[in-house]
């Protein structure tokens, strides 16, 4: 093996935990390079056109704020964000600025191909770059591949899917439409409520993004007349800062595995061929969308669930359910468990009380048996159910920006991960503060 280049600290994968991770760690002065399979960064945020932000606020206060919130402020600026919903464009070339600012080599179009592990360490890793592998040293390394690819292909420990069933959430493809009248179409939900989620509000505030979610009569019938697949369940959308457009969150692809690349194959076929369906069927019968148009579909189909590190935590359910706080805190979150259901299980959603949050612990982060190995975003260590919840952006970037100062720390005081008291680490990340000053 021979290694091109030394790093203090390497990050596997852009999204947005591995961007809170790197800018973090590039912040606090470490050298910092994050390697990304696409050609742009953001992962599911960007390539997924997922969206918007999930709740991360208790009466209207951030519970997280760092990279995070700078994050937003850049994407604010381009006027590419209004509320929580935002563009994938305003999304990349923000997170864009961040990096370059701290000085984190960002290496696009390079993938994770094989790691070297000296028995609780890594001490390199081989990217596939211009079709031949390129191996870099590192002193900490960051798993942020969503897939936990640093574990996988390591061995270090991580589990996937139901703890019985083994079963993985659904995939969604997203698409963008425009040309749709907002204020028709959320007259006709108003008019309509039974055909629609109990959840939903009607006090339509249009300077804010205004969900939409449900219109189960029309999905019912075109399944009963064969102009959309059974898998379907409803129609949601979130509007866009642009007027006129919706983000749609809507088809639903089932049985198949995000981790491998013959199930993402069938499943982006899949997600295309619904969402072809759903347009037309949405262009045709939805009042308000009458001269809407398909703006664009995700780059790549939206995978919610994969492995999951086993770390020296896992945040379970029971966590979320109890607005459960640690010693050792490293992000806060209001939003509940989220389980979109496979052929033959039921979803679940609950909501978190206005006003309550639960924290994800340091130990959830730390991988077992790992001594220079650290995991953030949605492959922390969880249970299923844990996972649903702790999942989402916000909780993702916190994650990420704790590994980026925690791998920093060791790497200043020669240490393992393990070894950095917390203390140090709640300086860096804010949460020496109390639980209120921190959420105020
Ligand atoms: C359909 C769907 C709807 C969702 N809805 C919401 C929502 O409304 N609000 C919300 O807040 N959250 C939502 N989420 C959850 C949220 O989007 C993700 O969980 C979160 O973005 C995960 O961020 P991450 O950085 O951990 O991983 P990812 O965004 O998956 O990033 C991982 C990155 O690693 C890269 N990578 C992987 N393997 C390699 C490799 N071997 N080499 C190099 N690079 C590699 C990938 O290309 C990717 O860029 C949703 C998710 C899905 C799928």
């Amino acid at each position: 093996m021979e290694i091109q280049k030394n790093y203090d600290v390497i990050v596997a994968g852009a999204g947005i935990a591995g961007i809170g991770a790197a800018v973090k760690a590039g912040r606090m002065g470490a050298s910092v390079l994050l390697v990304e399979h696409y050609g742009f960064v953001g992962g599911m945020s960007t390539a997924g056109m997922v969206g918007p932000f999930m709740k991360h606020s208790i009466h209207g206060q951030p519970l997280v704020r760092g990279v995070f919130e700078d994050l937003e402020d850049g994407m604010r600026r381009q006027n590419g964000m209004i509320d929580n919903g935002f563009y994938a464009s305003a999304f990349r070339s923000s997170a864009y600025e961040l990096l370059r600012q701290a000085g984190v080599t960002v290496l696009l179009h390079g993938e994770i191909s094989r790691v070297h592990r000296e028995g609780n360490r890594l001490t390199a890793l081989d990217m596939l770059t211009d079709g031949r592998e390129v191996t870099v040293g590192g002193q900490v390394f960051i798993d942020t591949t969503g897939d936990a690819q640093l574990l996988y292909l390591g061995e270090f420990p991580w589990v996937k899917g139901d703890e019985k069933t083994g079963l993985l959430q659904a995939l969604t493809l997203f698409f963008r439409m425009g040309g749709i009248d907002i204020e028709r179409a959320t007259e006709y939900a108003k008019a309509n409520k039974h055909d629609f989620f109990d959840w939903m509000t009607y006090d339509f505030d249009f300077s804010k993004i205004v969900s939409v979610a449900g219109y189960w009569s029309n999905v019912r019938r075109a399944i009963e007349e064969k102009r959309l697949p059974p898998e379907i369940e409803y129609i949601f959308f979130t509007t866009l800062p642009g007027s006129g457009e919706g983000s749609f969150n809507t088809s639903n692809v089932l049985g198949l595995d995000g981790s491998s690349s013959p199930d993402l194959t069938a499943a982006e076929l899949t997600g295309r061929n619904q969402v072809d369906q759903l347009v037309t069927l949405i262009q045709q019968e939805l009042p308000g969308f009458e001269n809407s148009y398909l703006v664009e579909t995700a780059v790549q189909v939206g995978v919610r669930e994969t492995r999951r590190a086993v770390g020296d935590y896992a945040v379970t359910g029971a966590d979320v359910r109890n607005m459960h706080k640690f010693a050792d805190p490293v992000a806060r979150s209001s939003y509940g468990i989220d389980i979109h259901g496979q052929k033959d299980e039921d979803s679940v959603l609950e909501h978190v009380e206005e006003g309550e949050y639960y924290e994800v612990p340091l130990r959830s982060l730390l991988v077992q048996e790992a001594d220079n190995l650290l995991v953030a975003g949605r492959c922390i260590s969880s249970t299923r159910e844990g996972h649903s919840a702790i999942r989402i952006m916000p909780t993702s970037s916190a994650t990420g920006e704790a590994c980026g100062a925690l791998a920093t720390l060791a790497v200043r005081a020669g240490t393992p991960v393990r070894e950095v008291p917390y203390a140090s680490l709640a300086a860096e990340i804010g949460y020496n503060l109390t639980q209120t000053e921190a959420a105020s």
